[in-house]
């Protein structure tokens, strides 16, 4: 049995995730904040207590819990668009709802916090591809990773056109952009992850996302750090991460840095214990 001391992280995270929880719920007098952060933040504490266990299954557990509550209950049930494209319709009506609250909290500020851990532990297209054969890269990564600039212009684009020509059930036509969005989506990703050998080749070249967490996780609290008097240079570690970056070089400038999921594979294959 572990020290308690192991597990105060957890902990600490459940308190912020509930800190956010209560401040939403009073300030927005909306009792779904509370039990939307709270269900997430005990999502991700669980799947962290069980890293500590040394669970295998530790983070697929918060990216079923999480994804799927996102995916199913939010987007098909409650009919919120979760997407990028939620976002911008929330943003062009003003209104502090859902897709720009989770968007304010998981990618655009929490990332200052920690870094892509929405990659690592709730993202609902990667809960699929991480199931895939492919879960190191098997080739070098391509130069093509303009296409998050297209895919994010191309939100932008697509919900604009709909406010400037004044097109009617926006509401309805949003909920339908987020069955086709997701169904292209799952599909983009399957065939690249199979064709490029990479089940993540979706997460380093297409999600629009990425535009927001890239320079945001620069400056990230939460990130892996080496330690230069352990390590033995073995290189088990590059050798197991599935976003190809370089953990070994603590600098935020380090090859590929922005692109970390925190998933811990490195750390749990480092002999040396020096990550
Ligand atoms: S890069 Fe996009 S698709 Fe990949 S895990 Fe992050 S949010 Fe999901
Ligand atoms: S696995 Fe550990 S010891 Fe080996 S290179 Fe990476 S940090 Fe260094
Ligand atoms: S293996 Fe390490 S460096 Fe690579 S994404 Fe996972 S936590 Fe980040």
């Amino acid at each position: 049995m572990k020290n308690w001391k192991a597990y105060v992280s957890p902990l600490i995270l459940l308190l912020i995730f509930e800190a956010v929880a209560v401040t939403l719920w009073l300030t927005k007098g909306n009792l779904f904040y509370l039990f939307n952060f709270t269900y997430i933040g005990f999502s991700i504490s669980l799947s962290v207590f069980l890293f500590i266990r040394k669970s295998p299954h530790a983070r697929r557990v918060a990216q079923l819990m999480v994804g799927l509550y996102m995916l199913v209950y939010l987007g098909l049930i409650r009919r919120e668009n979760m997407q990028i494209e939620g976002f911008w319709y929330y943003l062009f009506t003003g209104v502090f709802e859902a897709a720009t609250i989770h968007y304010a909290v998981a990618k655009i500020f929490g990332p200052l916090l920690f870094g892509r851990g929405w990659c690592g532990y709730a993202c609902w297209t990667a809960m699929v591809l991480d199931f895939l054969p492919f879960k190191v890269p098997a080739q070098p990564r391509k130069k093509i990773g303009w296409i998050h600039y297209v895919t994010f212009a191309a939100s932008l684009v697509f919900v604009s056109a709909l406010f400037l020509a004044k097109v009617g059930h926006i509401e309805e036509i949003m909920f339908w952009a987020f069955i086709v969005g997701n169904v292209l989506y799952y599909a983009v990703g399957i065939a690249l992850a199979f064709a490029f050998k990479d089940n993540r080749a979706f997460c380093k070249y297409i999600c629009p996302i990425t535009v927001f967490f890239k320079p945001m996780s620069y400056f990230s609290l939460m990130r892996v750090q080496c330690d230069h008097t352990k390590c033995v240079s073995c290189g088990k570690c590059k050798k197991v991460c599935p976003m190809d970056v370089d953990m070994t070089d603590n600098a935020r400038s380090r090859k590929n840095g922005t692109e970390c999921i925190l998933c811990m594979e490195c750390v749990k294959n480092c002999p040396k214990k020096a990550l």
